[in-house]
């Protein structure tokens, strides 16, 4: 049987903190609810006080500021899609967020509660590990920014304190020399969690030799993560396809995929290779 759970509606950001702080371990943040409500039918929450996020103001918002893309972590994935600071500076973010579930899930759903929720296949977390996104975790009484790649430690695991909230993400303006390029393998072309995603991010110097690149990889390890490796390969090269080529083979040879319903190991390590190919072909293309 279900215990009872006490759901609060804190009245602005200062309030749910005082919340979070007082219930400790025992406090769940609740946001979009698209994750939290099938796990609370589940009865994974059983006794403990709900904080509910979803209608603070201060947690939304897009905006530049100091050489960061700053978004609030109550940001939802269908805002993504439409603001244009997102179209201009995270294409690859924002083409994550149009691949993203469904109209009504996207329309709930929440950048923090797709990054603290650290599935696997979070859709949105390749696309902001390329542009070296960073995540603000605030607490009644400090406030903390983390690497993204950091942030996540594991399946379903994050850095985020009891007492703590996420409270912003940001990534610096990518120069104007560097292209992105994105793509989500799923079963079908919408509604689907991903089997692998990929998203890649490419800065060349006016000559065309390349200054750095991000390759982030979802679903084919415990967490979304870079494959350095692969990107060191191309620091300070011209990116041939020989060279490309090599770099895709790396960053496939750096996964740890399970099999699962949606496809084998083999198929997804297969596939990255394919996948991150073409991706940084593509960006090396746009800057042409
Ligand atoms: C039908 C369906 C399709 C889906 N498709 C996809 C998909 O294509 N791609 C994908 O990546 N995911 C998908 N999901 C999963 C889910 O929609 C996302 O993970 C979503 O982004 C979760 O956000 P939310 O706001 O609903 O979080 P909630 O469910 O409210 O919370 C999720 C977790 O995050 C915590 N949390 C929320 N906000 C904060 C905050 N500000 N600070 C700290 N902790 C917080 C909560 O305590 C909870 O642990 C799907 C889910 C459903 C039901």
């Amino acid at each position: 049987m279900q215990s009872e759970i006490e759901l609060h509606h804190p009245k602005n950001l200062a309030e749910a903190l005082t919340l979070l702080a007082h219930y400790g371990p025992d406090g769940k943040l609740l946001a979009g609810g698209t994750n939290m409500v099938v796990e609370l039918r589940d009865g994974h929450h059983n006794g403990k006080s709900l904080v509910d996020l979803s209608h603070l103001k201060e947690l939304r918002g897009i905006s530049k500021q100091d050489g960061y893309i700053v978004i609030g972590g109550g940001t939802t994935i269908t805002e993504l899609i439409d603001h244009p600071l997102i179209g201009a500076h995270a294409g690859i973010l924002r083409e994550a967020a149009r691949l993203f579930a469904n109209p009504l899930v996207r329309n709930r759903a929440t950048v923090a509660g797709n990054l603290v929720d650290a599935s696997p296949a979070a859709d949105t977390a390749p696309p902001l590990l390329a542009l070296n996104a960073e995540v603000q975790l605030m607490s009644q009484v400090a406030t903390r920014w983390i690497k993204l790649e950091d942030f996540i430690t594991g399946v379903r695991r994050t850095l985020l304190q009891p007492g703590e909230l996420l409270y912003a993400i940001r990534w610096p303006v990518p120069s104007a020399r560097s292209a992105g390029a994105y793509t989500k393998v799923g079963l079908r072309k919408a509604d689907a969690i991903s089997v692998l995603s990929t998203a890649v991010m490419v800065e060349l110097d006016d000559v065309g030799v390349c200054q750095q690149t991000s390759i982030a990889l979802g679903a084919v390890s415990p967490k979304p993560f870079r494959a350095h490796e692969a990107e060191a390969l191309l620091k300070g090269k011209v990116l041939d396809s020989a060279l490309i080529a090599e770099a895709a083979r790396l960053a496939a040879e750096s996964t740890r995929p399970i099999d699962d319903i949606r496809g084998t190991a083999a198929y997804r390590k297969r596939v990255v290779a394919v996948t991150v190919r073409r991706l940084l072909t593509k960006a090396v293309e746009v800057l042409k």
